[in-house]
């Protein structure tokens, strides 16, 4: 009797595993994007490589990994580690973007930062994505929380004795963005008026350089300032006309760029002082994707609504 119901017991058991074990793996198969997104709504947990794959991005996909660097050096650490960790924007659109679709990020610098992934390990998808808002950019690299920043920075002489930049890889210029039908239409018209921008950028330095009878308000984020526009709270954002470009197209209907460019921000990748051998590999693969016209793709990709322009020069001391 007591045997009969171990045995039945048993069989209810393995049937029980069975039907769990299909419904695993039909879950799997599907990939339904409610399920995905709400595995993992933080973007702080994002798993590794979790930028766009090639077939998404269009990255050319593997490579030959590259000999290995000296001993005790960044570059050889980052070889040891398996994956490159890059700081980029999240909340950036088509520069750094966190896709609540995909739960994935995309844009022009992430595209750039999986390039040096891939000329350093062969694979584009041997990077880790961190966080990077203005003010965090320079700690997380003197800290080691990242190996590169590529978030929309612009590489200048106070930024410099901090920490070291790459070649330029892109030149941007501040701009406005405004409510349609605003009464500021350049930069004269934001005297007496409420300008919001992000802690640590150059847009905040600019803005109170260029119009110091503005009241600047200050967020953590570009995401926010945009929110502080919207909701009245602002009568402009200003930073680089690019980053307005992709709020703009968000809003098209509610917002627009005006102004024109009244400073120049080239656009470099930030690395700790003294890796030597990382800043050239960095350097190395910006020039061979400016020379092969990789870049241009990218720019493509990304700014399809743009022309495609010159590659922009080396030195971002020559941007002037
Ligand atoms: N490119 C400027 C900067 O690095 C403004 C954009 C930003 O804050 O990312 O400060």
């Amino acid at each position: 009797m007591y045997r009969r119901f171990l045995l039945v017991m048993t069989l209810m058991l393995a049937l029980i595993l069975s039907a769990c074990g299909q419904s695993t793996g039909q879950t799997d198969s599907t990939g339904s994007p409610a399920a995905s997104s709400a595995a993992s709504p933080d973007a702080s947990m994002m798993p590794e490589g979790s930028a766009s794959p090639a077939a998404s991005t269009g990255a050319a996909t593997g490579g030959e990994p590259m000999a290995q660097a000296p001993e005790g050096s960044a570059l050889r650490a980052i070889q040891d580690r398996g994956k490159l960790i890059a700081g980029v924007k999240y909340d950036v659109p088509l520069f750094g973007f966190l896709n609540p679709t995909t739960n994935k990020v995309e844009g022009f610098d992430v595209e750039i930062a999986r390039e040096i992934a891939k000329k350093i390990f062969g694979n584009p998808d041997a990077i880790e994505f961190k966080e990077a808002i203005s003010k965090n950019r320079i700690p997380y690299l003197t800290d080691g929380t990242v190996d590169i920043v590529v978030s929309t920075m612009t590489a200048n002489a106070e930024r410099a004795e901090q920490i070291d930049f790459s070649d330029t890889y892109y030149v941007a210029g501040q701009s406005l963005l405004v409510k349609k039908g605003s009464d500021v239409q350049n930069i004269d018209g934001v005297k007496g008026k409420v300008v919001a921008t992000v802690k640590g950028s150059t847009s905040e330095k600019n803005i109170r350089e260029k119009a110091p009878e503005a009241t600047v308000e200050l967020y953590d984020t570009y995401a926010d300032a945009v929110q502080a526009l919207q909701s009245g709270r602002a009568d402009a954002v200003t930073t680089d006309d690019i980053i307005l470009y992709g709020f703009q197209s968000q809003n098209k209907d509610q917002l627009e760029v005006v102004g024109g460019q009244f400073t120049k921000e080239p656009y470099a990748i930030g690395i700790k002082k003294g890796s030597t051998e990382l800043t050239e590999v960095v350097n190395t693969t910006l020039r061979e994707i400016k020379d092969s016209g990789r870049w241009g793709e990218i720019y493509k990709q990304f700014i399809p609504e743009q022309e495609v322009p010159a590659v922009p020069p080396q030195d971002w001391r020559e941007v002037k």
